[in-house]
């Protein structure tokens, strides 16, 4: 029958510099299944580096290994871990618990690298728990328990998968004489149940327990004898539980945000903070700067809808003469006329002149109100609404009445609109009776004087044959001020007005007396002159992603430091490489996603809250969130990624022998 292990012609040399230690030197060794065997030796013998080539946690450097007639030495890491994890048990002299787990959770830890779902996990780890004598303390954490408990959870621990061969290294060696008497009871124990136990010892009297004693001195083996009481049991308890894959995802969100994230609360808040600024400011910034410039368009809409201005330049002199001379007559009511005739999208027109009078209401005199003539559709072309009283009639134009519409700003305090109708303003020392009174819109115009905006709360309308006709005026100077045009679509104003100034431009005779204002598409350009600044804020930003990703980066280089023990651990009890590199990539990985939500939130928060004082409507677009967002977890992948190797890359024997 094939021996369970099977080691021919075994070396181990280490090179220390030029120098080279043969820590094993050609050992052979047949061990049965059922043996209870113990390895002595003298400190430096070699005991620790077979028990470590024997246990899959290293390779020999030369010779062969034959666990269970299986070849070892072709064995690769995912091979080995799995042997480690499924048909190996280790018991090691410092227990090597992970503190932050559970009895239960402890015992159970080997079951989760072979895909076993954590309700199985725990009520097999909660019958080998019993097993050992531990059924009360399953609760408790490691530091709560005496060195003699910490040992059999160890042992619980080794047996869940019920191994092929437990290995035992210095078992009592933490413990007083009494506690190390009752672990290698149990140790007899199992060997009586039919285990496979290889003890490691540098004590002749716990050697003398074993069935077998294999005596290593400079990495040879100078004896090997057997005791005559020594039987071999065979294990008859085949392992039940049926090998289902590796640990799962769930188990890995589970470890980082236990592990990772709550392990140490304040370190990853502080790490996260660069994450949670680089994502709030991106998030934020984007938002106030498409916020204002919506609040910029609204205003501007509700100044007049699809609106393009014609404005006379009110040349004087020299350059009016020129200017009539050559044919130009400025803008006249007649341009208006042709302009709607020739433009079928044309919705409507409205024409002003402008006039300095002096304005009395009785004997107060007005300060600051502006005169205007009008004609046509000019409430509706800048979207003014009546708050009392009526429009002008289109023969008022024609007879040149003496009424007049005037804005909300012009309301004496303590008068209502409807209070004033019927009234009387002098302009220029005529009277005019005020038929209606303009609603007041609460647009602040300073912030749009660049694009062209206007106050209509303190003007005063008039027919605009009222003011051509009844008063004195500049000679030839020209009949309208302006000419507003409205037009069907929002998207058609750029293309109507180069259609307005090639029809203008033949009946000026090409001279350029007019500027042609489309109040939306400066304010367009003028935004389009502030997307540098927002590409400066938004890089500013990044920046700070990026800062916070280094500092990710940094944090979990100190962790995987910190927690060789636990790597050792996890790899000992069947760990793959890539299940600890993905540990670590998913706990970096959290931490920047976390603080990505975060930042999401706040910038929320930040906008609702500043966007009332600040009157800006709230606008989130939702691919600057998504990229935001992306980024985050993109850099938790990217900046945990050299940790992450870094932790899978460790020596594995050298990080299980620290202390
Ligand atoms: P024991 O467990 O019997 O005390 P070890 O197996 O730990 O002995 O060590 C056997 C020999 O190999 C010793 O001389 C030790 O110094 C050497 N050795 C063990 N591990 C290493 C290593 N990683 N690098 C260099 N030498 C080592």
């Amino acid at each position: 029958m094939t021996p369970l292990i099977r080691v021919r012609g075994a070396r181990k040399t280490y090179t220390m510099g030029t120098h080279e230690v043969h820590a094993l030197d050609g050992v052979d060794l047949d061990v049965k299944r059922g043996e209870f065997a113990a390895i002595v030796g003298a400190s430096g013998s070699g005991k620790s580096t077979l028990m470590h080539m024997l246990g899959c946690l290293d390779r020999f450097s030369t010779g062969s290994y034959h666990l269970a007639g299986e070849d070892m030495s072709a064995a690769d890491d995912i091979k080995l871990s799995e042997i480690r994890n499924r048909r190996i048990g280790f018991v090691f002299q410092q227990f090597n618990l992970l503190p932050n787990l559970t009895v239960l959770e402890n015992i159970a830890l080997p079951l989760a690298y072979s895909g076993i779902p954590l309700s199985e996990r725990l009520t097999k780890a909660r019958a080998i728990a019993a097993k050992v004598g531990l059924e009360d303390r399953t609760h408790h954490k490691p530091n709560e328990l005496s060195g003699g408990q910490c040992q059999r959870v160890a042992i619980a621990r080794a047996l869940i998968h019920s191994p092929e061969v437990l290995f035992a290294d210095e078992p009592t060696g933490a413990l007083d004489s009494k506690t190390g008497k009752e672990i290698l009871a149990l140790l007899d124990e199992l060997h009586e149940q039919g285990h496979t136990i290889l003890l490691v010892t540098h004590d002749n009297k716990i050697a003398d327990h074993a069935r077998r004693k294999i005596t290593l001195s400079d990495g040879k083996i100078v004896a090997d004898t057997e005791r005559s009481d020594a039987k071999v049991l065979e294990h008859s308890e085949a392992s039940e539980i049926q090998n289902r894959g590796n640990l799962g995802f769930r188990d890995m969100v589970r470890m980082g945000f236990r592990e990772g994230l709550l392990a140490h609360k304040l370190r990853t808040s502080l790490t996260m903070l660069g994450v949670i600024i680089g994502v709030a400011s991106v998030i934020a910034m984007s938002s106030f700067s498409e916020g204002s410039k919506l609040k910029q368009a609204n205003q501007i809409r509700a100044l007049g809808a699809n609106l393009i201005r014609i404005v006379d330049r009110r040349l004087e002199d020299q350059a009016l003469h020129q200017a009539r001379a050559s044919g130009s007559m400025g803008l006249t009511r007649e341009d208006a006329t042709l302009l709607r005739e020739a433009m079928p999208d044309i919705t409507a027109v409205a024409k002003a002149r402008d006039l300095s009078l002096e304005v009395m209401r009785g004997t107060t005199p007005v300060a600051s109100a502006r005169v205007r003539g009008i004609a046509g559709d000019y409430l509706q072309v800048n979207n003014l609404a009546l708050a009392a009283g009526y429009d002008f009639h289109p023969l008022d134009d024609l007879r040149q009445q003496r009424f007049a519409i005037i804005g909300s700003g012009l309301i004496p305090e303590g008068e209502s609109p409807a209070d004033i109708l019927g009234g009387a303003f002098l302009l220029g020392g005529q009277p005019f009776e005020v038929v209606g009174v303009l609603e007041n819109k609460f647009v602040d115009t300073t912030e749009l004087e660049a694009v062209g905006a206007n106050d209509a709360n303190r003007d005063i309308l008039v027919p605009l044959g009222s003011l051509t006709s009844r008063f004195t005026h500049v000679p030839l100077r020209s009949e309208l001020d302006e000419i507003m045009i409205q037009l069907a679509e929002e998207d058609r104003l750029s293309e109507a007005g180069r259609a307005i100034r090639r029809i203008l431009d033949i009946r000026h005779q090409g001279v350029e007396d007019y500027d042609l204002i489309i109040p939306l598409d400066l304010l367009k350009s003028k935004q389009e002159s502030q997307r540098l600044l927002d590409i400066l804020a938004l890089s500013i930003s990044a920046i700070s992603l990026v800062v916070g990703g280094i500092g990710i980066m940094n944090i979990m280089l100190a962790a995987v430091t910190e927690r060789l023990k636990e790597i050792g651990i996890r790899r000992a009890i069947g760990a793959r490489r890539q299940d600890i590199r993905r540990q670590f990539l998913v706990e970096a990985t959290i931490i920047s996603m976390v603080g990505g939500l975060a930042g999401v939130l706040l910038a929320g928060l930040g906008v609702a809250v500043a966007s009332r004082p600040l009157d800006f409507p709230i606008v989130f677009d939702p691919l600057i969130v998504t990229i935001a967002f992306g980024a985050s977890f993109g850099t938790g992948l990217l900046f945990g990624a050299y940790p992450a190797i870094q932790a899978s890359n460790q020596n594995l024997v050298e990080i299980l022998s620290r202390e």
